[in-house]
């Protein structure tokens, strides 16, 4: 028969899954001879069943009854009986902490006889039984009974006027507890239950039902922990802090959790029970004052704390109180830090011998590290929010708003710090965004323009941010409230929450990026990360390169850690003065000797940025891929050239343009001509850029470039234009791989066919993503995204975290069959899921060769490639 009840003695803290966090670790804590007060554990299987069943499974109640004898003749008393009784809490406890999300009831088994008996257990302390009676009925009333807690608030702030609670004397409580029992019948119309079994029974349920409480669903997406798991329920035999002066009750941890610093943190309340910490009732005093309050408890507390650190060989917190100068352990489990704080844990741990290296890499993690390399805005200080947006690209930014790339460019040329605010971005933008120290859009979502862009330079940017009116041509844009920011006017945008603020806030420097860029490391969160990189970088098997496409991106890639380029978009070196060749490009297309001196015209500046790059990478492979985006975003736009041919004030060549753009237009420009499309529709644009690479590597000794093409859905497309190439390449005496992405879903399903003329797939998991579920990717995140994360469609969007279940099949089929065509076809990604922690635990698992991202995104990546080596299941590390 299942056994859905274990004892203290019986668990252990493996057993989180059966018995909750806190269920585990008070067995732990009992089996290594600690003070724990005795009690047992309802597993979570019996609220699965409960919740799915409606009823509580069968032997449930006996097992309770069972285990709450047990329980009786170690207390040597009885549940609620009148003379003596036993009290005893029922507190939630699921596998994965929840704070404060689900319900507690203490002081189980008082009622209106047990309360005196209570008080002579006490040594005739009435005013304790009473204050203890009060707040039985306070939390059973929100808790099981769903009555406003705020009613039990009020009578007791309307008793207390301006005293401390502790100033209550026993009759005043005892007036409050009738005060209380009136709000019960008033709400619910029945008396509060004086029977104590039924409140054990009614408590555990709604400590079951609060499993499903709006707050903690909420919780749960947040942290993405499953709906499905349950809480388990711990009874435990009541030990009291509100006793006297000689008692009370406190949290504490083994090292700073702020900054990983060992000492002793915490903070400790006299007479007080558990829930009086953290309402803030009083003011609590630090840890250290309880040496001078009670020095035997004390030392008692820092011995037990280091048993437990050396036992869990982690940073622990605690929940202790002490009853009349007895120490009781009320709840331990390893215990939450800031990023700072977990590299330096993980690193004290390996010199203190308790955790090996391979550990500490699994003790800290990419998302951790991402948060220490981005500048943040410091504690101090006022601010004023007008507005939150996507949080597209961390860090935090600060200067005057400009509203065009231009003057973003002239006012940092004037040594202006400025933000880039735009109704979003276009690659025209791009100057304007490396001038700018943050790109803030109102339109566009986490793959937006401006959201790649902005990663892939480390620079911070919110985009999406709806609520503002954007206007560039008045320079300005509007917040709610009726708030107006004008050019020059300064911001402060934080990229890591998505918020916007009016004016400076200030901000605080990266030492971490000062190391990654070549400093020594000098201070110990620095030497922290260093250890903890270079190990992960001795056992990752994964390779890591980056998305660059201009020499400096390459350098820094680079100095980062990357291992060479995975993908160098060539569009992006159509901007600026270039466009002008572009436009030439388009409007000769039709005409072959207009089309090829188009061409030869780029050819030279195209030969130059590789040359740029090749030296940068230094003998590294670098994989350019073909231009890709439709061509109509190098052409003007549609309304300003169609007003002007209706003011009369269109040149020829404007003309010509807008019949271009009117003949290029597509409903659907992401799903049309671009990528190997482009390159087959326009004789000689693929074939100039090949001859621009071939011509360039071979003036860069070393150079290792791999030609990569875009957006290839069929083995045909690939065909056609790998030909082409490797003529030209052969004829260079240039050797070049020549390879696809793996980017429609065609592609992925028909991998086996692809690979014959593939030597390398790169798979572009932005495209794929788009077009497996069929989202546009600069539309939906804007458009619907936070509802169906509301809906809990999926836990974080797809664009972001690599959809497993979908994209991630289709990847695993395109891997098994490219291989079973090609042996040893090299295998990478390029889509910005290269960066994200779990897709890359992903690509380790799907034994790809390397992932590739934004430079800044490589040391996320060469952690989280080492930490999927080291990591058997991630969820537990949460
Ligand atoms: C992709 O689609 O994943 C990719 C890397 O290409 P782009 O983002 O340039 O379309
Ligand atoms: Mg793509």
């Amino acid at each position: 028969m299942a056994k859905f009840v274990y004892d203290f003695t019986e668990g252990n803290r493996d057993l989180k899954d059966l018995l909750g966090g806190k269920g585990a670790n008070l067995a732990e804590m009992t089996n290594l001879g600690l003070p724990v007060p005795p009690g047992f554990t309802i597993t979570s299987e019996a609220c699965r069943h409960y919740l799915a069943e409606g009823s509580v499974p069968e032997g449930l109640e006996q097992e309770i009854a069972d285990h709450l004898s047990a329980l009786e003749s170690a207390m040597g008393k009885k549940l609620g009986q009148a003379d003596d009784p036993l009290l005893v809490s029922v507190r939630s406890g699921a596998k994965f902490s929840m704070p404060g999300m689900m319900e507690t009831v203490l002081n189980i088994g008082l009622n209106d006889e047990s309360v005196h008996g209570l008080a002579k257990q006490a040594g005739g302390n009435d005013r304790f039984a009473w204050d203890s009676y009060r707040r039985l009925i306070q939390m059973f009333g929100k808790t099981v009974q769903d009555i406003d807690g705020d009613l039990f608030e009020h009578a007791l702030e309307e008793l207390k006027q301006d005293r401390q609670d502790t100033d209550l004397t026993a009759r005043e409580l005892q007036g409050l507890v009738e005060t209380y029992k009136g709000i019960v019948r008033e709400q619910t119309g029945k008396d509060f239950p004086a029977d104590p079994g039924e409140q054990l029974r009614l408590a555990v349920k709604a400590v079951f039902d609060s499993w499903n409480a709006p707050r903690a669903i909420l919780y749960r997406r947040q942290e993405r922990i499953p709906a499905d798991l349950g809480t388990a329920v711990n009874i435990v035999a009541m030990v009291f802090g509100n006793l006297g002066d000689d008692s009370g009750t406190g949290v504490a941890f083994t090292r700073d959790p702020g900054s990983g610093r060992q000492g002793i943190y915490g903070d400790y309340l006299q007479n007080a029970q558990g829930e009086d910490v953290v309402a803030g009732i009083r003011n609590t005093v630090p840890l250290q004052d309880l040496e001078r309050i009670d020095k035997t408890s004390y030392d008692e507390l820092l011995s037990i704390m280091e048993t437990l650190e050396t036992h869990y060989r982690d940073l622990c917190d605690i929940e202790f109180t002490i009853e009349r100068g007895k120490l009781w352990m009320l709840q331990t489990r390893v215990g939450k830090r800031t990023a700072a704080a977990a590299f330096r844990i993980a690193v004290q741990l390996v010199d203190q011998g308790l955790i090996t290296l391979d550990e500490a890499v699994t003790r800290v993690s990419g998302d951790q590290l991402a948060q220490l390399m981005f500048p943040r805005f410091g504690k101090d200080g006022d601010r004023e929010k007008i507005t939150k947006g996507m949080n597209a690209s961390p860090g935090a930014a600060v200067g005057k708003a400009v509203f065009t790339s231009e003057r973003a460019v002239e006012l940092a040329e004037q040594g202006e710090d400025v933000i880039l605010v735009r109704r979003e971005t276009n690659p025209d933008d791009l100057s304007g965004m490396i001038a700018a120290r943050g790109v803030l859009t109102s339109r566009g979502g986490k793959t937006s323009h401006a959201a790649v862009v902005a990663r892939g330079m480390g620079k911070t940017c919110v985009c999406g941010a709806e609520e503002l009116e954007v206007s560039a041509s008045e320079r300005r844009f509007t917040a709610p409230g009726g708030i107006e920011v004008r050019e020059g006017e300064v911001i402060s945008i934080d990229g890591s929450t998505g918020e916007v603020f009016l004016g400076e806030v200030p901000v605080v420097d990266s030492a971490v990026v000062e190391y990654f860029e070549g400093a020594e490391p000098d201070d110990d969160l620095v030497r922290a990360v260093d250890r903890i990189m270079s190990h992960a970088d001795s056992v990752r098997r994964l390779g890591v390169r980056a998305n660059a496409d201009n020499p400096e991106d390459a350098a820094r890639a680079r100095r980062f850690g990357g291992q060479g380029i995975g993908l160098c978009r060539t569009e992006h070196m159509f901007l600026g003065e270039r466009r002008q060749l572009v436009e030439d490009l388009v409007l000769a297309r039709s005409s072959k000797e207009g089309r090829q001196k188009a061409l030869d015209a780029l050819e030279p500046l195209q030969k130059s940025d590789f040359i740029g790059i090749f030296q940068a990478m230094e003998g590294l492979p670098v994989t350019i891929r073909l231009i890709d985006p439709p061509l109509h975003e190098f052409l003007p736009d549609l309304v300003a050239l169609s007003v002007k041919a209706a003011t009369g004030e269109a040149t020829d060549k404007d003309r010509a343009l807008l019949a271009a753009v009117k003949g290029l237009h597509e409903e659907n420009p992401m799903l049309g001509l671009r990528g190997v499309r482009l390159g087959l529709v326009i004789p000689g644009l693929f074939a100039m850029q090949v001859r621009a690479i071939a011509e360039a590597a071979r003036e860069v000794p070393g150079a290792r470039p791999e030609i990569m093409i875009p957006l290839v859905a069929a083995v045909q497309e690939l065909e056609a234009v790998r030909e082409e190439a490797v003529k030209i390449l052969q004829e260079a005496g240039v050797e070049a791989l020549v390879g696809t992405m793996i980017e429609t879903p065609r592609a992925a399903l028909t991998a086996g066919q692809v690979a014959e003329a593939a030597e390398f797939f790169s798979f572009g998991t932005n495209d794929l993503t788009q077009m497996t579920w069929g989202f546009s990717r600069d539309d939906v995140e804007a458009a619907f995204f936070s509802r169906y994360l509301e809906l809990g469609i999926f836990g974080v969007s797809p664009f972001e975290t690599l959809d497993r279940d979908g994209v991630g099949r289709l990847v695993r089929l395109a891997v098994e069959e490219g291989r079973a065509t090609r042996p040893g076809i090299k295998l990478g990604i390029c889509g910005e899921h290269g960066g994200d922690p779990d897709s890359v635990h992903f690509c380790h698992e799907a034994g790809l060769d390397y992932v590739s991202c934004s430079p800044f995104r490589i040391p996320v990546a060469r952690l989280e490639a080492g930490r999927a080596v080291l990591t058997q299941d991630d969820s537990d590390t949460r």
